[in-house]
């Protein structure tokens, strides 16, 4: 069954719903309320009774026993990842890249998400777009390129590739290379000045990136140092794409906030984590999915070959968090 979901901004537009008749689940206990009304009226939830409501000029909806719940927040999301093969977003056109987007948006609403957080790709242009009711989809909290290191996770170019421009710089649609402080100062400043709501670096190796191993550091000390402060002199922080425990204790250390992923977090790590102001956004769902459908699906055998057991570390490392008490976000991380 579809969820029934609606932006905020056009929920700001509507005249007061009343439901009637639902079950609500209202996220701070796990029992659902039963035979309940809810109003809401200029995008916010206005009563919430055990008995039938009115009110004149109200859109009156009988849930007819259903549930009604908050928006879900995808809190690691790409609009614009429509390929497995990521590498094939830099040779698609961009009006196609965004009909794609439109669609994978459209699904992220109809799965009940309310609000995404993109991780890389999306831009201050869909956000309009959803916002000016062009387009269906959740609110995007958007990061603008994704920022890596040459040679790193946002880097498609394979070993293969040799650049035959002397400014050796990557640029897709979906991440984008800045190297040294000053580049990645520059960088940042760029994305900040097209809206980002908050900057995304790659800091750990990747699955779907050709030249790096999982197991790699990215970005030195000092280029995470001068992301985290220009996007503090904006009053945001910095999510970052980071698998292995060593990248999850870097971005405790330098001042990253959202620690991405973080599916090789031992026990001791997670501690350190839990210690900090840090949160960490495992994302179960893309990594599953990768494992049993990416190779049905065209994943080529190099990046089938890094996922390795990393849904098995994933599973074990959301556990280790929660024991530990590290604040976790959910994230979908899903491709088309
Ligand atoms: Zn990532
Ligand atoms: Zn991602």
């Amino acid at each position: 069954m579809r969820a029934i979901t609606a932006p905020y901004t056009v929920l700001l537009n509507m005249a007061a719903i009343i439901f009637n008749n639902c079950r609500v689940f209202d996220g701070a206990t796990a029992a659902l309320g039963e035979g309940m009304a809810v109003l809401v009226d200029e995008g916010r939830i206005k009563e919430i009774s055990d008995r039938p409501l009115s009110a004149s000029g109200a859109r009156v909806i009988d849930a007819a026993g259903r549930v009604l719940m908050p928006g879900l927040i995808d809190a690691h999301y790409h609009a614009l990842l429509a390929d497995l093969n990521v590498a094939n977003l830099d040779i698609m056109p961009p009006s196609l890249l965004h009909q794609h987007a439109h669609v994978n948006l459209r699904a992220a609403l109809d799965r009940g998400f309310t609000s995404v957080r993109d991780a890389g790709g999306a831009d201050i242009g869909l956000v309009r777009a959803v916002e000016e009711g062009l387009i269906k989809g959740p609110r995007i909290f958007h990061a603008g390129k994704a920022l890596s290191q040459t040679g790193g996770h946002g880097d498609m170019r394979p070993a293969t590739h040799f650049e035959p421009c002397a400014c050796a710089a990557y640029h897709g649609p979906i991440c984008a290379v800045a190297d040294g402080v000053d580049e990645v100062r520059k960088a940042v400043r760029e994305e900040l000045r097209k809206g980002a709501t908050q900057i995304k670096l790659m800091v750990s190796g990747g699955v779907l990136s050709p030249s790096d191993p999982v197991w790699m550091d990215q970005y030195s000390e000092a280029e995470i140092r001068a992301a985290v402060e220009e996007a503090a002199t904006r009053r945001t922080y910095v999510m970052a794409h980071a698998h292995t425990a060593s990248a999850a204790r870097r971005c405790v250390d330098f001042g990253v906030r959202s620690i991405e992923h973080g599916t090789l977090i031992d026990r001791e790590t997670a501690e350190y984590v839990a210690a900090s102001d840090a949160f960490v956004v495992p994302t179960l769902s893309t990594i599953h999915m990768m494992k049993e459908k990416g190779p049905g699906l065209g994943l080529q055998k190099i990046f089938a070959d890094k996922l390795g057991t990393l849904f098995e570390d994933a599973q074990q490392a959301v556990s280790v968090c929660h024991e530990a008490g590290v604040k976790l976000g959910l994230g979908s991380d899903l491709i088309g």
